[in-house]
C-alpha cells in the first residue's frame, strides 16, 4: 500500500501502470522541437525552467515549449501533482464520459513532450533566485534559467496524531486511488468534510463493504452534489461532529476512536482501514526564502498577472491559489504563466539587445 515514509525514489504509484514517466511517441506529423539546454561549466542553462508537474506545470510547458522557450520541467520525482491520487476526474472539460487522475497528466506530459519541453524527474533541493540566470539545484544538477515558473502545487495534510504516523502505510493512508483495493470487502473511515473525503468516500465504495464518513462539524464543506451522492449510498454511514481521536492497532488500523463534538463521551468503531482527506500544504519549501507567501502560507502573486515579486519568477496552480484549486483553472494558471513569462523575456530581450549592441560598438 502507498507509505508517505518510502523513499521518494520509489512511486508509490509503482506497479500500477500509469504510463505517466513514458516519454512520448514519436509523432511523423509532430516533430520534436530541439531542447535548448546546453551545459556551460556543469550547469544546464535554459530561458524557462518550470518547477513541477501537475495541470499548471505542464500547462506551462506546453505553452512555453510552442513559444520555442524550449522549458526545462523539473517535475519532481513523483511527477504528474495532485491528480495522480485522484481517481475519476469528471469536470475537466473534454473529456464527457469522464477520465482518470494519472491517465489525464500522462496526456498532458506527452503534449508538452511533442513540442520539445524537456522534464526531468527530480525534486528541486535549493534556489538562488537572487539575480539572473535564476539558479536551482535538483538531483545534483545545477540549471540556470532566465526566467522560472513554479508551479510545485499542493500535498496532503494529515491529522497529526501519534497513532496516524506509526500506521501510515498500515492501514493509515492519504490517496485513495494508491490504496483502495487493499481494502476490497474491508470496513473503512474517511475523515474530512470536504469535497476530497466525499469524493474518496464514494470512491472508496467500489472496492471497501462499508464507509464510514467523519466530519468534525454539523455540515459538510464539500458540494451538494457530492454530499446528496454520500448521504444517499448504501455503504456510506456519516458520522457529523465526531473528531478522530486515536486509531488503534498494532500491526494494522483495528479501530478508531472519536471523540463527540456536540454532546459528552466517545466511541469506537472496529475498521481497518483510515483515510484522511483533510485539505492540502501548498509546496513552497525551497522558494520561502525568496518569494512572498499569504496569510496561509501560499506563494502570492499579483493577481493581474502570475508574476511573483521578483522580477521574472512566475507562479502558477495549487501553490497560489487556494480559493479554486481545480485541475482546469491550474490549467489556466500554466498557460497564464508561460504567456507572461515569454512576454516578459521578450521585454527584457528587447531592452538589452540595444544596450548590448552600444556597448559593443563604443568597445570599438
Ligand atoms: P477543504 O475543502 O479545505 O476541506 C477540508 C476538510 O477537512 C474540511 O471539511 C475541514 O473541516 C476538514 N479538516 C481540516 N483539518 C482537519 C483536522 N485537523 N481534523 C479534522 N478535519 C479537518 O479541502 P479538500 O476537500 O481537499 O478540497 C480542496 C479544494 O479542492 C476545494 O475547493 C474542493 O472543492 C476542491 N475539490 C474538488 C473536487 C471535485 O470537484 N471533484 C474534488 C476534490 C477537491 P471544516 O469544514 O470544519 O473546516
Amino acid at each position: 500500500m502507498n507509505d508517505d515514509t518510502t523513499p521518494k525514489t520509489k512511486s508509490p504509484l509503482a506497479g500500477l501502470n500509469l504510463n505517466f514517466l513514458a516519454p512520448a511517441e514519436s509523432s511523423q506529423t509532430a516533430p520534436m522541437a530541439p531542447v535548448a539546454a546546453t551545459t556551460a561549466g556543469g550547469a544546464v542553462s535554459a530561458r524557462v525552467v518550470i518547477v513541477g508537474s501537475g495541470p499548471a506545470g505542464l500547462t506551462a510547458a506546453i505553452y512555453a515549449a510552442r513559444a520555442n522557450l524550449e522549458p526545462i520541467v523539473i517535475g519532481g520525482v513523483v511527477g504528474g501533482g495532485q491528480l495522480m491520487i485522484t481517481s475519476e476526474v469528471e469536470n475537466y472539460p473534454g473529456f464527457p464520459e469522464g477520465i482518470q487522475g494519472p491517465e489525464l497528466m500522462g496526456l498532458f506530459r506527452k503534449q508538452a513532450e511533442r513540442f520539445g519541453a524537456r522534464i526531468v524527474d527530480a525534486d528541486v533541493d535549493r534556489v538562488n533566485l537572487g539575480g539572473r540566470p535564476f539558479r536551482l539545484w535538483a538531483a545534483g544538477i545545477e540549471y540556470r534559467a532566465e526566467a522560472v515558473i513554479v508551479a510545485t502545487g499542493a500535498e496532503a495534510i494529515w491529522l497529526g496524531l501519534e497513532s496516524e504516523t506509526r500506521l501510515r502505510g498500515r492501514g493509515v493512508s492519504a490517496c485513495a486511488t494508491c490504496d483502495g483495493f487493499f481494502f476490497r470487502d474491508k470496513t473503512i473511515a474517511v475523515v474530512g468534510g470536504g469535497d476530497s473525503a466525499l469524493e474518496e468516500a464514494l470512491f472508496l465504495t467500489r472496492f471497501a463493504s462499508k464507509v464510514h464518513l467523519i466530519h468534525r462539524r454539523d455540515a459538510f464543506r464539500g458540494s451538494k452534489i457530492m454530499q446528496a451522492r454520500a448521504a444517499s449510498h448504501p455503504k456510506v454511514e456519516l458520522h457529523l461532529n465526531r473528531t478522530v481521536d486515536e486509531i488503534l492497532g498494532g500491526e494494522h488500523v483495528e479501530a478508531i476512536r472519536l471523540g463527540k463534538t456536540n454532546e459528552p463521551g466517545e466511541e469506537t468503531l472496529p475498521l481497518d482501514g483510515v483515510f484522511v482527506a483533510i485539505g492540502h500544504r501548498p509546496n513552497v519549501a525551497v522558494f520561502r526564502d525568496w518569494l512572498e507567501t499569504d496569510e496561509r502560507g501560499y506563494l502570492r502573486i499579483d493577481g493581474a498577472t502570475t508574476a511573483s515579486n521578483i522580477d521574472g519568477v512566475f507562479v502558477s496552480g495549487d501553490v497560489d491559489d487556494h480559493r479554486y484549486r481545480q485541475a482546469v483553472t491550474a490549467a489556466g494558471e500554466g498557460c497564464r504563466a508561460a504567456i507572461d513569462a515569454e512576454r516578459w523575456l521578450e521585454a527584457q530581450e528587447a531592452y538589452e539587445a540595444p544596450r548590448a549592441a552600444a556597448g559593443a560598438a563604443t568597445a570599438h
